[in-house]
């Protein structure tokens, strides 16, 4: 009998899940409380690995002709001088760059475009208000006033999910990682073909390629407490940040940012939810569960491995709960692994610490990243 599964958030986790689970014939249901289902104007930065999962999710060659894919990342001195090239494994295939990146709401209208063509079927602005699971499936209200049986309930409702506090109260919470990035979308000059970072002591500038256009600024500062910062600001104090980077490619960045410029400041939070990340048969993926800061480029990666794995498992498995057991298993340590190497490289790039075990930590989680799933 066919399964019937409620996905609850169509962030990139969510949709990933219902594409993969529409393809071993699941009725797939999908909520999200947005009604616009939007995604915020910043690029994303992608890896191989992420890569390697949209060709199994099938919207590789979607994202090779609206984002870009570039192989290596640049890493230069503050005043310019470029001192090495991390290279980026083909992942995804000899064919393939080995990274890349994207303006997110053009990802998320790929995913959202290649969700209702799975038939999934989609309920924006909407959510659950209660859930109540027995032995052989989960009843679901929802807030517009429908309730529903499924087999299977599955929370991909990001950072600040209320499913994981329904679910686990006593779950730990997003805690602030002392740092904050900077994003901008900017017009990308020719000399700037891939990823490329400017290594200051303390403040990480980089660029990334979004199309053959575009390209994403991002800066990452230091930033001891949690504030609001007044979006009025957010020109000038980007600016600032660049005055310590005499690079004449970055200076020229610098002069094109103004107070039209579209800015994202946010301070970065990190979670690790200790396992079980299910109850009977309701289990959560994606930042629900393990939620990392950027430093590796690998959030949405880890949350769209997760669909793909837990798909694979529940085909697997007869019994759901032994494929939500197999599912965790194979997932729990790749993305502790992130999450934790992420922290770690914050956490040196704050202290203006040592730049060798900075160095080791991002080559062991890239060459970890490249192992499959
Ligand atoms: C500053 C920053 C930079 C980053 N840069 C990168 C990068 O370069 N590369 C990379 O791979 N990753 C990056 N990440 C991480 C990446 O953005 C996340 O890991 C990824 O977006 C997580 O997707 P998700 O679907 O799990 O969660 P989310 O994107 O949070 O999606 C959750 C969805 O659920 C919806 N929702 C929320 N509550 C409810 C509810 N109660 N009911 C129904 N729907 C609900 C939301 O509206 C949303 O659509 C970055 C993260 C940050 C913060």
């Amino acid at each position: 009998m066919k399964k019937h599964i409620l996905i609850i958030g169509g962030g990139f986790s969510g949709m990933a899940a219902a594409i993969q689970l529409r393809k071993s014939g699941a009725e797939v249901d999908l909520v999200e409380i947005d009604p616009g289902w939007r995604s915020y104007g910043a690029g994303i930065s992608l890896g191989g690995a992420t890569l390697r999962a949209f060709r199994t999710l099938g919207i590789l060659d979607a994202f090779l002709a609206q984002g870009n894919a570039s192989d290596g990342v640049k890493l230069c001195l503050p005043h310019g001088p470029q001192v090495a090239e991390l290279p980026t494994p083909r992942i995804a295939g000899a064919d393939v760059p080995g990274g890349g990146a994207i303006m997110r709401p053009v990802l998320a209208r790929i995913l959202a475009d290649a969700t209702r063509a799975s038939g999934t079927k989609v309920y924006l602005g909407n959510t659950f208000t209660s859930l109540q699971q027995d032995a052989e499936g989960v009843d679901v209200v929802f807030s517009d006033g429908q309730r529903r049986r499924y087999d299977l309930v599955i929370g991909a409702d990001g950072l600040y999910s209320k499913l994981r506090e329904t679910l686990f109260p006593q779950a730990p919470k997003p805690t602030y990682s002392g740092q904050a990035v900077w994003r901008a979308v900017l017009p990308r000059p020719p000399e700037i073909e891939t990823a490329t970072m400017w290594m200051g002591p303390r403040i990480k500038p980089g660029v990334n390629p979004v199309s053959k256009t575009e390209m994403y600024l991002f800066v990452t500062e230091p930033r001891p407490s949690n504030e609001h910062v007044d979006p009025s600001t957010f020109a000038t104090q980007l600016r600032s940040l660049l005055d310590d980077f005499p690079a004449p490619t970055l200076q020229a960045i610098r002069s094109q940012i103004g107070d039209d410029s579209q800015i994202v400041f946010r301070p970065l939070e990190g979670l690790l939810m200790p396992r079980p990340w299910f109850s009977g048969r309701v289990v959560l993926i994606g930042d629900t569960v393990h939620a990392t800061t950027p430093h590796l480029a690998s959030g949405a990666c880890i949350g769209i491995e997760d669909a793909l794995v837990l798909a694979e498992e529940l085909d697997r498995h007869t019994e759901t709960e032994a494929g939500l057991a197999a599912f965790e298993a194979r997932r729990w340590e790749r993305c502790r692994m992130v999450v934790e190497n992420s922290a770690r490289l914050g956490e040196i790039e704050i202290a203006n610490g040592d730049k060798e075990e900075h160095a080791r930590i991002m080559r062991s989680s890239l060459m970890a990243l490249a192992d499959p799933i």
